[in-house]
C-alpha cells in the first residue's frame, strides 16, 4: 500500500471536481475521503455534517495527515488555530482543483508533508510546490536524517543547525552510533565535516550517549537506536519501580533513554505485568530468550542462586547481550554449537531496589499506591547492538521501471520508488530513473551481472525495517528482479508478511517493442529468453518449437550477447520449419531510450539485422503481415463481417 507510513490520512473535498481529484489516493492507501453532506452524488466517501472548521478539530488529533483540494486561503484559516509545533503537527497537503499543484503547506520536514506532496504529485502527474529552504540544495534535511532508520530526534538547536546547512556553513558531524548509509550519497560539495574543524559552526550528534545541556554552538543530536536493556526482576515488581531502575543506570552513565532499542529478559518473565506495562507505555519491544539460551553466554557477573532458581546463571547480562548480538534464536539453530556472542556490554548488571529516597522523589499522591510500588527489585544490564533498531516492518517494492523512458513507467510505480529509503537495481536503470530519486534516498547501482546480490542486499536492508524498491527494466516479474527475491524470501523461510512485498507492474520490452511497429500482439502470443545461462538449451528448444508450431506471435528476449550467439541461428531454423521465409519480424533496440532502433525484416533474412542484448524480436504468425512501416497480425474481425 502507497503512503502508509502517512496514515491515518484525512482527504478532504468540498466540490466534486476536488473529491475526483482525491479519489485515486482513497482508493489506493488508507486514506479516508471526506465530503460535505450536500454532495450526494460522490458515492465512495465519507460525509461530514455542518462546518468544515467543527470536522477537521474533530480529526487534527487523530490523523498523521490532511490533504485538501480547496484554496490555500481557505486551508490556512481552517488549520491556523489548530498549529502547535513542527514537531508534532501533521503533514498539511493543498492540491489545487485543476490537479495541477501539490502544496506542502505545513509539517513538511517532521509531519512529512514534503515527501507526501512529491508522491501526490508523482501519482497525479502534477508539480509538487516545496517552500521549505532545504528543497533547494542537494542534502538531506537535518532534521529528517535519522527517519529511514528509525533514529530518535535528542535534544538541540534544531533550527539553527539547519539553518547553518542552508547557509553552506561547516557543520561538524560527531557519529558514534547508528547507519553510515546516509554519508554515501551525499553530494559533492556539502557542509558535513566527519573530524575536527575549526571553522565548525554547528555540530551533529549521532549517539545514543546524553547530550551536554549548554553546548558551545548550535548541536542536535539524534539518537539511533542501539541499546538494548536487560532486565531481570522480582515477580510482582511494578512498572514505576522498573522505569526507576533504569532511568537511574541511564542517568548515571550518560545513556540516552531514546536510544533504547528494547527490552530483553527471560521467557518466564513474558507475563511480568510491570515489565508489559512499561514496554507498552515507552512502546518498546520486549524480546524473550529461554534458560537454555541464555546460559550459553559468557558474562561477567554470573550468579549461582539465579542459576538454582531459574536455570541461567544470569538473565540481566545475558539477555541484553543476546538482544544486542541479533543473532537468530530459533530452536534449529542451537543444535549445533551456540553461537559466539561478541561482548556488547556498556553496563554491567546494577541491582536496584526501590528505597523511599526513590519513592519520596517522585510524586506518590496515594498512599496505596505508594506501598504497591516498593515491592520487587530490578536488575539492569546495558548492551550495544552494531545495527540500529528501526522499529517498522521493512517492505519490498518490487518496481518495473518500463522500457527506459519515464513517460513509459506508471505513476504507481514512479511514486512506490520515490517512496522507497532504498532503491537498488542495475546502474543503467538507475540513471533512466534519476529525475525521480530522492535526496535523501540510498541508492545502490551494482553491475549489470550482480543480481543475485542485488537480491541478496535489498533482502537484508528490508529485514532491517527499510523500504527498499528493487527496479528492474520493463516489467519486474518478467525475466527481471522480482522472480529473484522472491525465490530467495522463500527460500529464507519468509513468513509473507515481514518484509512485506509488493510488486508494481512495468510495461515490458514486449509491448514497448510491439507498440513501436503497429499490432504484432493482436492474436495468441508467447515470450521465450534465448538466454541458456539458467534454462537448459534443450528446454529453450522445445519451447521454441512448440511456440512455432502452435503458431503463436513469439518475441525473443535476451537473443544474442558477445559470446552467445548461435542461439537466434538455431531459432530461426526452428521458425523456418513452421512459418514462411517471408513472415515478418520487428528487431527493436533500446526502445523508447535515446539510441533506440527499429528494423522491420522477414524471418529469412532476420540474421542481416544488428542484434544484441538489448534488442527485442519479434516474430509474426502465419497471418501477420507488413504493411509499410508497420506490422499487423490480424484478430480476425475482417474474416467474419
Ligand atoms: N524485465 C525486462 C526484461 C529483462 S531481460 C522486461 O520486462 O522488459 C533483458 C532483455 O529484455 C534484453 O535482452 C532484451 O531482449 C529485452 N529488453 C529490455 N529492455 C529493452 C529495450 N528497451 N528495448 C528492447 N529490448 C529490451
Amino acid at each position: 500500500m502507497l503512503f502508509t507510513e502517512f496514515s491515518p490520512i484525512a482527504l478532504i473535498a468540498t466540490t466534486p471536481t476536488g473529491a475526483k481529484k482525491l479519489q485515486p489516493m482513497s482508493q489506493n492507501s488508507t486514506a479516508t475521503l471526506w465530503v460535505p453532506e450536500s454532495l450526494s452524488e460522490i458515492t465512495n466517501a465519507q460525509k461530514y455534517k455542518g462546518s468544515l472548521k467543527k470536522h477537521v478539530v474533530e480529526l487534527w488529533e487523530t490523523h498523521q495527515a490532511f490533504v485538501f483540494c480547496l484554496a490555500t486561503g481557505a486551508v490556512v484559516r481552517l488549520i491556523s488555530a489548530l498549529l502547535k509545533d513542527k514537531s508534532t503537527d501533521p503533514a498539511v497537503v493543498v492540491i489545487d482543483e485543476t490537479g495541477k499543484f501539490v502544496i506542502s503547506l505545513c509539517g513538511g520536514h517532521q509531519g512529512g508533508a514534503d515527501k507526501l506532496a512529491k508522491l501526490i504529485a508523482l501519482q497525479l502527474g502534477a508539480t509538487p510546490v516545496l517552500t521549505g529552504a532545504s528543497n533547494g540544495l542537494e542534502l538531506p534535511a537535518v532534521d529528517m536524517l535519522g527517519v529511514p532508520f528509525g533514529w530518535c530526534r535528542g535534544a538541540g538547536d534544531w533550527n539553527a543547525v539547519s539553518a547553518a546547512v542552508a547557509k553552506g556553513e561547516d557543520v561538524e558531524v560527531i557519529q558514534e552510533a547508528g547507519s553510515t548509509l546516509w554519508q554515501n550519497h551525499l553530494p559533492q560539495v556539502h557542509p558535513f565535516k566527519f573530524h575536527e574543524s575549526p571553522t565548525t559552526k554547528a555540530k551533529i550528534y549521532i549517539t545514543y550517549k546524553t547530550s551536554s545541556p549548554h553546548p558551545p554552538i548550535p548541536s542536535i543530536t539524534w539518537h539511533p537506536r542501539i541499546i538494548w536493556v536487560g532486565i531481570g526482576c522480582e515477580r510482582g515488581t511494578s512498572k514505576q519501580v522498573i522505569a526507576q531502575a533504569i532511568d537511574q543506570v541511564f542517568q548515571q552513565n550518560q545513556l540516552a533513554l531514546a536510544a533504547i532499542a528494547g527490552i530483553a529478559t527471560i521467557d518466564i518473565k513474558s507475563n511480568e505485568v510491570g515489565l508489559i506495562e512499561l514496554c507498552h507505555e515507552r512502546n518498546l519491544p520486549l524480546k524473550t530468550f529461554s534458560s537454555e539460551i541464555l546460559r550459553t553466554v559468557t558474562v561477567p557477573n554470573p550468579s549461582q542462586i539465579v542459576e538454582k532458581e531459574v536455570g541461567t546463571p544470569s538473565v540481566a547480562e545475558a539477555a541484553a547481550i543476546i538482544a544486542a548480538s541479533q543473532i537468530p534464536t530459533s530452536p534449529p539453530e542451537y543444535t549445533t554449537s551456540p553461537p559466539e556472542y561478541r561482548t556488547s556490554l556498556k553496563v554491567p548488571k546494577q541491582i536496584y531496589r526501590p528505597s523511599i529516597q526513590n519513592l519520596k522523589s517522585k510524586a506518590c499522591t496515594e498512599r496505596s499506591e505508594c506501598i504497591q510500588n516498593q515491592r520487587g527489585a530490578v536488575t539492569v544490564a546495558v548492551a550495544a547492538s552494531e545495527k540500529e533498531y528501526i522499529g517498522r516492518v521493512g517492505k519490498l517494492l518490487l518496481v518495473g521501471t518500463g522500457p527506459g523512458n519515464l513517460d513509459q513507467m506508471t505513476p504507481a510505480a514512479q511514486t512506490a520508488v520515490a517512496s522507497a529509503d532504498a532503491v537498488i537495481g542495475y546502474s543503467l536503470y538507475i540513471d533512466l530513473i534519476a529525475p525521480i530519486l530522492q535526496k535523501h534516498q540510498i541508492i545502490e547501482a551494482l553491475p549489470i551481472t550482480k543480481e543475485r546480490d542485488r537480491a541478496t542486499r535489498a533482502i537484508e536492508l528490508a529485514r532491517w525495517g527499510l523500504s527498499v524498491a528493487v527496479i528492474s527494466s520493463g516489467d519486474c516479474g518478467i525475466y527481471g528482479m522480482a522472480g529473484l527475491v522472491m525465490e530467495d524470501l522463500q527460500v529464507s523461510g519468509w513468513d509473507g508478511k515481514n518484509p512485506s512485498v509488493e510488486v508494481f507492474p512495468g510495461v515490458s520490452a514486449f509491448q514497448s517493442a510491439a507498440a513501436r511497429v503497429g499490432t504484432p500482439l493482436m492474436h495468441d502470443f508467447c515470450a521465450v529468453s534465448l538466454s541458456d545461462l539458467l534454462t537448459p538449451w534443450e528446454v529453450i528448444v522445445k519451447r521454441l518449437t512448440a511456440a512455432a508450431a502452435a503458431d503463436f506471435v513469439t518475441a525473443l528476449y535476451n537473443p544474442k550477447s558477445q559470446t552467445r550467439t548461435q542461439q537466434l541461428v538455431t531459432a530461426r531454423e526452428i521458425f523456418l520449419k513452421y512459418r514462411n521465409p517471408d513472415t515478418p519480424v520487428a528487431v527493436v533496440r533500446s526502445v523508447y531510450r535515446e539510441d533506440e532502433q527499429i528494423i522491420l525484416t522477414t524471418l529469412e533474412k532476420l540474421l542481416d539485422a544488428p542484434v544484441d542484448m538489448l534488442t527485442t524480436v519479434l516474430i509474426g504468425n502465419q497471418s501477420t503481415r507488413s504493411y509499410g512501416e508497420w506490422m499487423i497480425t490480424p484478430r480476425g474481425y475482417r474474416k467474419s463481417s
